[in-house]
C-alpha cells in the first residue's frame, strides 16, 4: 500500500473547502476530519473501539507528555503509540514545541523551562528530571512514537510574549523547522520501525499577514509533505481564526494536506477553517468541555453562534429534564440517556458521566465533519454553512 498520499476528490466552488483522501500506512482519512486528542495515549474516558464507533478516523498524541511518561524505552518496546493504545488507525503527533514553550513560571520543581536558540531546557513535571528538547530530540521522540503524521519542532508565538519575544520565537521556529526537515530528510522520512512519517511544517505569524505569508512560503519552499497552522490565534475566537486563515488561504498550494493545531471555536471555528482549506484539525477542548458539562447541540435543538452550539448541562434547569442532550443526535448517550441523568452523573463525579458526555461531543463533531464532507461533494457546502452559522 502507498504509504502517504493526498488526493482531492471534491472541491467547493465558492471557497477553499475540499474533500480528500489522505492515505497513510495505517489507513485512509476522509477529510475534512477531526482528530480527537489522545495526549497521554488516551482520549480521556473513551476507548479506541468506542472512538471508531463514534466515527473517529485519526487521533493526535503528544510527544512531550509521552516522552516524560511512560518514556521512550516503553514506547519502543510496544512498537509506538498506536500499538500501545490499541488504536489501529492513523495517528498524528505534535512536536512538543508548544508544551515546552508554554511551561512558564514556577512549577513544583522550580523554574520549569528556559528557551535558547538551540532548544529548550526544562524539568519534567513527573519527577523533576532535567531535559533539553531540540529539533533532533523531538524528531527522535516522534520516530519512536511512530505516528503517520509528525510535526516540525517549533516555538509558537503567544499573547503573553512582548513583540521582541514574538519576533525571536518566529525566527527561532523557522530555524528549528529547517533543522527538523533536514533530520527527517536524512532518514528519508522513515521511522525506527521502517514506516514512513509525513513531516508537516508549522506556519507561524499570528495576526501579522506578511509574517504568516513569509512563513508559509518558507514551509512550501522547503518541501514539507504537509502544512500545519499553529498559535493562539487558531485556538481562540472563530472570527480571529477566520481572519488569520483567510489572509493566506489563497497562497496555499493545492496538493498539500493542511492541519490546524488546536483549532478552537466549536462549529463556527470549524466552518471558518474548512472554508480556508483546512483538511484535518485537533482540539482537546471538545472532550475537556464534555467533562465540565458543555455539550454540543445541533441547530435543530436551538444551537447557534450565540450559544456556541452548546448547553451547560450542569445548570439546575436540566435536573428534571428527561430529554436527550440533543434530539437530533444518534450517539449512544443521546439514544439511551437523559440530560437529567447525565447532569446527575457529572455533578456526582461519576466516571460514566464524563464518558457519556465525551462520547456525545466527539460523535457530534465527527457527525458535523461527515455532513460537511457530503455537502462539499454534493455542492451544498454554502447552504450547510448558512443552516448552521446563520441560524438563530
Ligand atoms: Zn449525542
Amino acid at each position: 500500500m502507498e504509504e502517504f498520499s493526498f488526493e482531492i476528490v471534491a472541491k467547493d466552488k465558492r471557497s477553499k473547502a475540499r474533500c480528500a483522501k489522505l492515505k497513510t500506512a495505517h489507513g485512509v482519512i476522509d477529510t475534512p476530519a477531526f482528530a480527537p486528542v489522545a495526549t497521554r495515549a488516551s482520549v480521556r474516558s473513551i476507548d479506541p473501539f468506542e472512538l471508531r464507533s463514534v466515527g473517529s478516523q485519526v487521533v493526535l498524541s503528544n510527544a512531550y507528555h509521552l516522552f516524560l511518561r511512560p518514556g521512550l524505552k516503553v514506547m519502543e518496546k510496544f512498537g509506538g503509540v498506536s500499538k500501545f493504545m490499541s488504536w489501529d488507525g492513523p495517528t498524528i503527533t505534535d512536536s512538543g514545541g508548544y508544551q515546552v514553550s508554554f511551561v512558564w513560571g514556577k512549577g513544583s520543581y522550580g523554574n520549569m523551562a528556559k528557551i535558547t536558540d538551540y532548544g529548550v531546557y526544562f524539568r519534567s513535571y513527573v519527577d523533576g528530571s532535567k531535559h533539553f528538547l531540540t529539533p533532533e530530540l523531538s524528531l527522535h521522540i516522534q520516530s519512536v512514537l511512530g505516528a503517520d503524521i509528525i510535526m516540525a519542532f517549533d516555538q509558537p508565538m503567544g499573547y503573553s510574549y512582548t513583540d521582541i519575544e514574538n519576533n525571536i520565537a518566529y525566527k527561532r521556529s523557522m530555524k528549528w523547522e529547517e533543522e527538523s526537515y533536514s533530520i527527517w530528510e536524512k532518514r528519508k522520512g522513515i521511522n525506527i520501525y521502517g514506516n514512513y512519517q509525513a513531516l508537516y511544517g508549522i506556519v507561524h505569524g499570528e495576526k501579522d499577514k506578511k509574517k504568516r505569508k513569509d512563513f508559509l512560503d518558507f514551509v512550501v519552499s522547503m518541501g514539507f509533505p504537509g502544512i500545519a497552522f499553529g498559535g493562539e490565534t487558531i485556538g481562540s475566537d472563530p472570527k480571529v481564526t477566520a481572519f488569520v486563515l483567510d489572509a493566506i488561504s489563497e497562497y496555499l498550494p493545492e496538493g498539500k494536506p493542511v492541519h490546524a493545531l488546536g483549532l478552537g471555536g466549536g462549529p463556527e471555528g470549524i466552518f471558518a477553517a474548512v472554508e480556508a482549506g483546512v483538511d484535518t484539525f485537533d482540539n482537546s477542548s471538545i472532550t475537556r468541555m464534555a467533562r465540565t458539562g458543555y455539550l454540543f447541540i445541533y441547530p435543530q435543538d436551538g444551537g447557534n453562534r450565540q450559544n456556541k452550539f452548546r448547553i451547560n448541562v450542569l445548570r439546575s434547569v436540566y435536573a428534571e429534564d428527561k430529554g436527550a442532550i440533543s434530539e437530533s443526535c444518534t450517539c449512544p448517550a443521546c439514544l439511551n440517556f437523559s440530560r437529567g441523568y447525565i447532569r446527575h452523573l457529572l455533578v456526582s463525579n461519576e466516571m460514566l458521566g464524563s464518558r457519556l458526555a465525551s462520547i456525545h461531543n466527539v460523535y457530534f463533531i465527527n457527525d458535523l465533519m461527515k455532513k460537511i464532507r457530503s455537502s462539499i461533494v454534493s455542492g451544498s457546502f454554502e447552504a450547510l454553512k448558512k443552516e448552521w452559522i446563520e441560524s438563530r
